[in-house]
């Protein structure tokens, strides 16, 4: 039986790998970090990416994810809270991708850590390194991808304000981007924002500096962070995520391509993990079916290229200040719309897949 060779094992790789050391295939994750990490992430599980794990065998839940059942759009003074339509999870990416190589390596599949694959060879046959391109393996972008900066933190709140927080997923619009807040374990919460490139230049372009501006202006920021301690050294950063990226294979191509390397979801939606965990589902099922990775490809367009698009729009609405302020008078008006958007962003339950 020929060894199946994985790039990458974030969700997507490590998903992939679990499957097919399940249905009893030799298969090899090769992941270019050598222990756990933290990610750029939000941390945020959403229900279908709840099922996927429950389907691999995982229960996040047990490694201390913490139930997310509200969501609150902060604008200024103002606040909109509403019911989500499922309970989301808190999970750090450190913990939950670390969860996920295990799990596979438990399964029968060899892990092999601190492995960089330089390019893409013929022997690879998934391919689920990420927001990395590999060598010759370059994502082809239709548009420049949006001038988007990425950073995300922890901090240890006030213990009055970690029980404010409690429960809720927290959306912070500010001036040329937004910031999402929420519990995750070890009594720690995750901030995570978006910001244009522009403003965080003319505000001196440093984190310390964005940080200040955040606070002033936003009384609830402000608020949540009085008396905050920062656990990490100094932020996560990303640039130039192409957010909405959707790959379309040549009729040559022999490699199926898992999560990010496939499409990019924007992120105000916070299921890029699901669509990583069913692309690696829909590719295990189509490879053991003997589907070519065009197939593949096809069915994933299906699945996620409405949710993706619905995604967009709400990250552009979220992004700005015309947009901000009609999402939230919307919101506030029809707070029941969070949960219409929450299920138009995401993968179908239809599309799921079981088994
Ligand atoms: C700002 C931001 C916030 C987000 N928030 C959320 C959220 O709250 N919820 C959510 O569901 N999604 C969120 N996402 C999206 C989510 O992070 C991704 O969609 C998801 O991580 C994709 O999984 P993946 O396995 O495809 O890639 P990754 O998670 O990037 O994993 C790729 C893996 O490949 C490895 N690798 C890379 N290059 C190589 C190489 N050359 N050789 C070997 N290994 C390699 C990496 O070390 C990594 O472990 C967010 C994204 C961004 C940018």
């Amino acid at each position: 039986m020929t060894r199946l060779l994985i790039a990458g094992g974030g969700p997507a790789g490590a998903a992939a790998a679990c499957g097919l050391a399940r249905a009893g295939a030799r298969v090899t994750v090769l992941e270019r970090s050598v222990g756990p990490t933290d990610k750029i992430c939000g941390d945020f599980l959403s229900v279908e990416a709840q099922h996927y794990l429950a389907r691999l065998g995982l229960d996040p839940a047990a490694l201390g994810g913490q139930a997310i059942g509200q969501v609150r759009l902060v604008r200024g003074a103002h606040v909109v809270q509403a019911a989500l339509p499922f309970r989301g999870l808190g999970l750090s990416r450190r913990v939950l991708d670390e969860a996920l190589l295990h799990h596979a390596a438990a399964l029968g599949a060899e892990v092999r850590r601190g492995e960089t694959v330089p390019r893409l060879s013929p022997e690879i046959r998934f391919l689920a390194t990420g927001k990395h391109d590999l060598h010759a393996a370059g994502r082809v972008l239709s548009s420049a991808p949006e001038p988007l900066v990425g950073f995300k933190t922890y901090f240890r709140l006030a213990p009055e304000q970690m029980e404010a927080l409690a429960g809720a997923v927290e959306v912070i619009l500010f001036a040329d981007g937004y910031a999402g807040l929420q519990p995750v374990e070890g009594g720690r919460a995750n901030l995570c924002l978006l910001v244009h490139r522009d403003r965080l230049a003319r505000i001196g372009g440093s984190w310390a500096a964005l940080l200040d501006d955040l606070r002033a202006s936003s009384p609830h920021l402000h608020a949540r962070l009085a008396g905050a301690a920062p656990l990490l050294a100094r932020p996560l950063t990303i640039a130039r995520v192409p957010y909405g990226f959707l790959h379309t294979p040549a009729p040559s191509e022999t490699v199926f391509r898992l999560g990010d390397q496939a499409c990019v979801t924007p992120s105000f939606s916070g299921d890029g993990m699901a669509i990583a965990l069913h692309s690696a589902a829909l590719a295990v099922r189509c490879h053991l079916a003997g589907h070519p990775p065009q197939h593949y490809h096809q069915h994933l367009r299906r699945d996620v290229a409405g949710p993706m698009r619905r995604a967009g729009t709400i990250q552009l609405l979220g992004r700005g200040t015309i947009g901000q302020a009609l999402l939230f008078q919307a919101l506030r008006l029809w707070p029941g719309l969070i949960r219409r958007i929450a299920t138009a962003t995401r993968i179908a339950a239809p599309a799921w897949l079981d088994g």
